[in-house]
This record gives C-alpha cells, structure tokens and sequence, in this order.
C-alpha cells in the first residue's frame, strides 16, 4: 500500500499544512495494484479495482446504479471504500461565453477550492488545484492572501479532471459544435504550490496520463506543472520520468524585486531557479515556460525584459519560452496589469534576444476565475 505521510522533499518542512483529518481514500490516490490490493482487503476479488477504475475513468459513473457489473450485495460497500464522494460543487461561474467555466469546490472537512475549464477549438484545459489555499505568500495572487489551509490529496487533485470531464460529456454547459468534449490539456495553476504537496502532486500527474482504464490517458506533454521554483522538488520532479511541461512562475530577473514578489525567493535564489529550470529541460527535453505577470511600474521596465533575456541566454538557446501575462487585479491590491504599449515593448525586447515570447491570453477574469484569482469565496 502506498503510505501517506510526510513528504520527503529536502526543505519542504517549512510549509508543511497543518495536522488535519485525511480526505477519504479514493483509487486515484492509488496505483493500480494498491487497488487490487485494497479490493483484496476488503475481502472482494482484485478484478473489482479495474471494474471500479472503468467505471470511474472511462464511463465517469457517478451513480453505483450504473454500476451493474458489481454485485448488488458488495457494491455499495466497494464504492463507499474506493469512488467515496470526494468533491461537492457549490457553484459554477460561466464567462466567456460559455467558454469558461469556474466551479467552487467544497472538500470533505469544509474546505473550499476551485478549478476552471477552458473551452478553445481543439482544446480542452482544465486548470486545477493542488492546494486548499497556498502557503506562497506571494502578494500580487489571490490564494496566497488567505495562507494555507492544508494539502489536497491525489484523490482530490484528480477527482477535479474527472468532474470537468464529466461536465463536458454530459454536455453541462455551453459552447459551439467545434468545441471538442474531452479535457486534452491539464494545468497545475489553480491553487496552490503543487510541488510543496509533493506526493499528491506526482501521483495525480500519474493516475492523468496512466491509459485507460487504469487513468484518464491524458498525455504528459499536454499537462503543465506550476512553480514559484521550489529547487530541491523541480529536481526530484525532473528525476520521476514523465514528460510534463514545467511552468515557473519567475516574474522578475532579479533577486532584489523577486524577493519581495515571490517571498520563497529568500530561499531560492533566481539564478538557482534558472539553472534548475535548465536541468529540467535536459533530463526531460521538454521546454520551459517562464510566467511574467506585468505589473505596472514594479516590473514591466525594458531593461528588466533585457535582463531577463540575457539571464535566459547565459543558460543556452531554445529551451526556454517566456509567458508574459498582465497582471489581473486582486482584491485591495495596489498593483495593476502594465500599459500595452509596455507590454509589448517588454515582449519586443525579449524576441529582440531570440527568446520565443507569447502574451498568455487570460479567460475568466469577470468571475475572478484568471491567474491569481482564485480564493474559493462562496458566499
Ligand atoms: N503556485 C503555482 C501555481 C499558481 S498560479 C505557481 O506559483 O506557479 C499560476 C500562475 O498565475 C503563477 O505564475 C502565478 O504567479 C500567476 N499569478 C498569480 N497571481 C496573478 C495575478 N494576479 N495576475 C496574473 N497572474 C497571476
């Protein structure tokens, strides 16, 4: 059986969330011969563990009447211990025109989160989070205002994805004829730092992209990891062989304002965070995203676009991609997105060094359901 207990990430201690009660176990928390395992325990057959998966993965049953296969006399039981109800949605915000969807989550203890889906033509993204609430503390974001609450479980991760795909194939909500109804895309930007919920982190990762019907059979390529560059995990990260894109969440090229816009920056200093970045494009070949939000007049300068650019080039050519984003405003916060014709200086200067430089287009902010947003208020 897999035991959950505390992660052994070097240096992770400090944000460690606090002692609570553990959210159900549910079969995504667990690779497949745990389940088998776990069936066993309960003094059933293994073979049911793939019976439940396919009901959960593939057909996204969320009725044990469905469930036929299942012995009448057993089935109740086996849901209750390995599908219990993770996730109860307390609403869903559209926007977009039906393009986006937003849905406030209330966890098992109380606890609230979010997720947004994204409708593109030939792309479905699903943005989730790996935390209720983040201990990132990180001023311009939404989450880091309200601290930590505690770590989601890998269950709790995936059961989001799961939902959206329900939603989608169930037809729940709007949006044209050419819009695909399976979720392509997975991103580990809602809230939360998921590396700092390492296992949880990783074992989600894991249960998306194993095939059917033991997982979703989403393809690592198309699922983003998010991080303020939490050294000692992008290493181990790197090291766990799955081909995931690796988003770090940079937004300044030096220490001096990085410090005081990602306070982990204490800790981690950009260049070692530049340099891990780079590791992470060896040992996986995949290329790095660098997230930028523009805020006006902290660090929007040209020179800090120069900066950035020749920090990026010191560490080589073509590994590395740069995701400029305005700022969405927050709730009290003094700061706001960058004048456009600053913006595009920024990323004019950046594809001055060669570095390849897309502005993220930014869906969901009338319900505040844009990058930095999310805060589960459910009131
Ligand atoms: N903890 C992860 C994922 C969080 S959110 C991380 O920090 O990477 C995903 C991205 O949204 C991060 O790059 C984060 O810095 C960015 N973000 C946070 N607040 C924002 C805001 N108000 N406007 C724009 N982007 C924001």
């Amino acid at each position: 059986m897999t035991s959950r207990g505390p992660v052994p990430v070097p240096g992770e201690l400090t944000f460690t969330a606090p002692r609570r009660a553990k959210p159900p176990r549910h079969l995504a928390d667990l690779a497949p011969a745990d389940r088998r395992a776990l069936a066993g325990e309960l003094g059933e057959k293994p073979f049911r563990a793939a019976q439940l998966a396919t009901h959960y993965f593939e057909h996204l049953a969320d009725d044990q009447e469905q469930m036929t296969d299942l012995p009448k006399a057993t089935r109740g039981r086996l849901v209750e211990a390995m599908l219990p109800q993770l996730l109860t949605a307390v609403r869903h915000l559209d926007c977009d025109d039906g393009a986006t969807r937003k849905t406030v989550w209330r966890l098992f203890d109380g606890a609230t989160v979010e997720s947004v889906l994204m409708r593109y033509p030939g792309r479905v993204t699903m943005c989730v989070s790996s935390q209720a609430g983040c201990g990132m503390n990180c001023p311009f974001c939404a989450t880091g205002q309200a601290g930590l609450t505690r770590n989601m479980s890998a269950g709790e991760i995936v059961d989001q994805v799961v939902a959206g795909a329900r939603m989608l194939r169930r037809g729940e909500f709007s949006g044209g004829p050419d819009h695909q109804q399976r979720i392509s895309n997975v991103v580990f930007m809602g809230m939360g730092e998921a590396l700092a919920n390492y296992r949880s982190a990783v074992q989600a990762v894991r249960t998306l992209v194993a095939p059917q019907p033991d997982g979703l059979g989403l393809s690592a390529r198309n699922l983003t990891m998010s991080t303020v560059g939490l050294v000692p995990a992008m290493r181990k990260f790197a090291a766990e062989g799955l081909p995931v894109t690796l988003a770090v969440s940079l937004h300044a090229p030096d220490d001096e304002l990085r410090d005081t816009l990602v306070p982990i920056n204490t800790r981690w200093r950009v260049a070692e965070v530049l340099d891990e970045a780079r590791h992470y494009f060896e040992v996986t070949g995949r290329r790095i995203s660098i997230e930028y939000a523009l805020i006006r007049d902290i660090n929007d300068q040209a020179w800090r676009a120069d900066m950035l650019g020749t920090e990026l080039n010191r560490r080589g050519r073509g590994w590395v991609h740069v995701n400029p984003i305005p700022l969405n405003p927050t709730p009290g916060s003094k700061w706001t997105a960058s004048d456009p014709r600053v913006e595009r200086t920024f990323v004019e200067r950046l594809r001055a060094h060669g570095i390849p430089t897309t502005v993220r287009d930014t869906r969901g902010r009338e319900i505040d359901g844009a990058c930095g947003q999310l805060a589960a208020v459910t009131a």
